[in-house]
């Protein structure tokens, strides 16, 4: 037993280590990018993106325990919905099951960060992931301890009971580490006709979830904008500062799209958690 519980904690130490350089290297590559795209956007910011680097390390932590201990799981055969043999289940099962882990996560993610814009919540968790303002590559973990414990259970629990293959599983954890970064990188980079087609009313890119962190309410989900449009809360796209005197120096300097020119929002980027 006790030999059990070691391993299991070996395990869980070594996720919370893979999480963690999954988050350095993926917010490191999409902060150079930025540094090319975008010089000088992240200048005057190094208190902030210290400060996410502290937080997203927490995070990286209450999200690795979770997980690892679901991968000692399946690694051990005791138990967890992961499989490795691709004829286990029918073939259509390895696209519909992460379709199904992201749609579940999504209206999770909805209805908890809604949740944690109600005023005395917000003061006690998530005001940390709104003191990235606007936020940068860094902030993709960048959540207070309690918030962290609220989303890190979700896909570890969901391995458990919905089946799912190993590299589908990889693949949801990819989708959510690039939506969860390149959404904070104060920047577009997917191109213009994505973003402003049908694909961009469909699934969040960072001038969706940007104009969260301005206007902070509205644009609650992290994938998908059904739950915003179905409950009234999409609030549209960010002009990613384009109003801020401070910042206008940064617009136009890019080579890539979505610099400027965004269907205008935003203008009170200060106004109060409600
Ligand atoms: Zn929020
Ligand atoms: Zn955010």
């Amino acid at each position: 037993m006790s030999d059990t519980l070691v391993a299991m904690g070996v395990a869980a130490c070594a996720t919370v280590m893979i999480v963690w350089l999954r988050y350095l290297l993926v917010s490191g590559f999409f902060a150079f990018v930025t540094r090319r795209k975008r010089p000088g956007l992240y200048d005057r910011m190094a208190v902030q993106i210290r400060m996410e680097i502290m937080w997203s390390t927490l995070s990286a932590v209450i999200y690795g325990l979770p997980a690892g201990v679901v991968l000692w799981l399946w690694a051990s055969g005791t138990g967890s919905a992961i499989y490795l043999d691709a004829a286990e289940y029918p073939w259509w099962w390895l696209v519909a099951a992460p379709i199904v882990y992201l749609l579940i996560h999504d209206a999770w993610f909805y209805w908890s960060h809604r949740l944690m814009h109600v005023p005395a919540v917000y003061r006690a968790c998530h005001y940390v992931h709104h003191r990235s303002h606007p936020p940068t590559a860094w902030a993709a973990m960048s959540f207070h301890w309690t918030e962290a414990l609220s989303g890190a259970w979700l896909i570890p629990v969901l391995a458990l009971f919905i089946p799912i293959h190993v590299g589908a599983l990889g693949f949801v954890m990819a989708v959510m580490t690039l939506f969860g970064v390149t959404n904070h990188m104060g920047w577009e980079i997917w191109p213009r006709w994505m973003v402003h087609g049908r694909l961009g009313g469909l699934i969040i890119t960072a001038t969706h979830h940007d104009n969260h962190h301005r206007k902070n309410k509205g644009n609650y989900g992290l994938y998908f904008r059904f739950w915003d449009r179905l409950c009234g809360t999409d609030v549209g796209f960010s002009r990613f500062g384009a109003d801020r005197p401070d910042r206008r120096r940064h617009e136009g300097r890019g080579t890539g799209p979505g610099t400027s020119g965004h269907v205008a929002v935003d203008d009170n980027d200060r106004r109060a958690a409600q």
